[in-house]
């Protein structure tokens, strides 16, 4: 059986791989069974960039297919902002209150309809002796002026999706990972991994 090493420790994403590769016939794996690996850091200055830097680095490690993601927030008032340092927007410390609330401030005197933003996901999948590929996907909304919902993490609760008329923090688990960013870039990677595999 074809494995998939999924370099993250977030259990919500793995379970995401495993339940479209698993169906694909893939054994996936990922580094919660591997605790002591280190993360690797993130020196690129792209989602691409980053999602292909640990993509690779843990295929070297371990000889094996891997696949990493790196995700982020893009607001068109801000210039793209805060982009690939959307985990760190507030300061060193990964801290979601805090970076909520500085983008709150950055927006306050921007209009509704100038709220404009996006998520996006890179995902990589680094094949021993074969080019890496990478896939993107992306999750169209608005910034909202406070916070709703308790759902999801990091923006959620000022990400508002016109279509469903609710911010990401009010949507169940399943109604997210239909719609979101990362289901999308997943998406576009099944066609590619039916391909190659
Ligand atoms: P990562 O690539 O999953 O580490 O995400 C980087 C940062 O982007 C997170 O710390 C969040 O601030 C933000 N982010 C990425 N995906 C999402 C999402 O689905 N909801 C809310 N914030 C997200």
């Amino acid at each position: 059986m074809k494995e998939l090493l999924i370099a993250t420790k977030n259990a919500g994403k793995v379970k995401e791989f495993e339940d479209l590769f698993g169906e694909l016939g893939f054994t996936v794996t990922s580094l919660l069974d591997y605790p002591s690996i280190e993360d690797v850091e993130e020196t690129g200055v792209t989602f691409e960039q980053n999602a292909t830097i640990k993509a690779e680095a843990i295929s070297h490690l371990f000889g094996k297919i891997v696949v990493a993601d790196d995700s982020g927030l893009f607001v068109d008032a801000l210039g793209g902002e805060p982009g690939v340092y959307s985990a760190r927007y507030a300061g060193m410390e990964k801290n979601d209150e805090a970076n909520i609330q500085k983008l709150l401030t950055n927006l306050e005197d921007v209009p509704k309809e100038k709220r404009t933003a996006r998520f996006h996901c890179a995902l990589a999948v680094a094949i021993p002796d074969k080019e890496t590929i990478v896939v993107e996907g992306t999750c169209e909304g608005m910034i909202t002026t406070e916070k709703h919902g308790e759902n999801g993490f990091g923006y959620d609760p000022i990400f508002f999706v016109p279509q469903l008329e609710k911010t990401m923090a009010q949507l169940d688990k399943e109604t997210k990972n239909k719609i979101s960013h990362r289901a999308n870039a997943l998406k576009e990677l099944v066609p590619v991994m039916k391909q190659l595999f």
